[in-house]
C-alpha cells in the first residue's frame, strides 16, 4: 500500500489540504493553507545485501523476521535508506544491525522498481569475512543457506526471491550482472 499523505504541515502544524499547488503542478499534494508548504511525497529506497560464503559463493545468509509485517518469514538484511548516506553505506548499515554480519561490499546488483509501493529496492553483493552472526532484535535467526535448502515458500518479499533467484542463476554461469526489474 502507498504511504497516506501527511495530514498536518511538517513547518507549521496547520491541518494541510489536499490539492493542486499553484505552480503548475499535475499532481495533487498535501498543502498547508497557512505558510503554504507544499509536502511531496516519492518513493522511498529499501537498501540491502546478498552475503554469500563459501569458495564459490554457494551460501546465502538469509536472515528469520522477528517483526512484521512477514514475521517468521526469512530475507536478505536490508531496510530504509536514511537520510545522509549513500545506498551501499545503508546497505552495509543494515547488513550490520539484522545479521551482525562482517562483510566486504561488492557490486550493485538488483535494482527494482515497487510502484505499488512507492518504493525501489537495491541490492548489493557483499562477500561474508566470517561465519559468525550476531542477529539484532529484528532477526530471529540469521544463518546460511545452501540453494537446495532455501526456504522459497518461506521468503518475505518478492525482491528477496527475485534477488535470490538472479544470484543462483548468475553463480551458475560464473558471471554476475546488474538486474534490473520492475516488480507490478
Ligand atoms: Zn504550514
Amino acid at each position: 500500500m502507498l504511504r497516506t499523505p501527511a495530514r498536518f504541515c511538517r513547518h507549521c502544524g496547520t491541518a494541510v489540504e489536499l490539492r493542486l499547488p499553484d505552480d503548475g503542478d499535475t499532481r495533487q499534494r498535501a498543502v498547508c493553507p497557512a505558510c503554504g508548504l507544499v509536502h511531496y511525497d516519492n518513493p522511498l529506497n529499501v537498501v540491502g545485501t546478498v552475503p554469500v560464503w563459501g569458495e564459490t559463493g554457494e551460501f546465502v545468509l538469509l536472515c528469520k523476521r522477528n517483526i512484521e509485517p512477514r514475521l517468521g518469514k526469512w530475507t536478505l538484511p536490508a531496510g530504509f535508506m536514511e537520510l545522509g548516506e549513500t545506498t551501499a553505506e545503508g546497505a552495509a548499515r543494515e547488513t550490520d544491525e539484522e545479521a551482525g554480519a562482517e562483510i566486504e561490499m561488492g557490486d550493485l546488483f538488483t535494482l527494482m522498481n515497487v510502484p505499488r509501493v512507492g518504493q525501489v529496492h537495491l541490492y548489493y553483493r557483499a562477500r561474508l569475512l566470517s561465519d559468525r552472526f550476531n542477529p539484532g532484535h529484528e532477526t530471529q535467526e540469521a544463518r546460511l543457506f545452501t540453494e537446495a535448502e532455501i526456504p522459497w515458500d518461506e521468503i518475505a518479499f518478492r525482491t528477496v526471491k527475485e534477488t535470490l533467484e538472479h544470484y543462483f542463476a548468475d553463480r551458475r554461469t560464473g558471471r554476475f550482472g546488474i538486474h534490473t526489474l520492475d516488480i507490478t
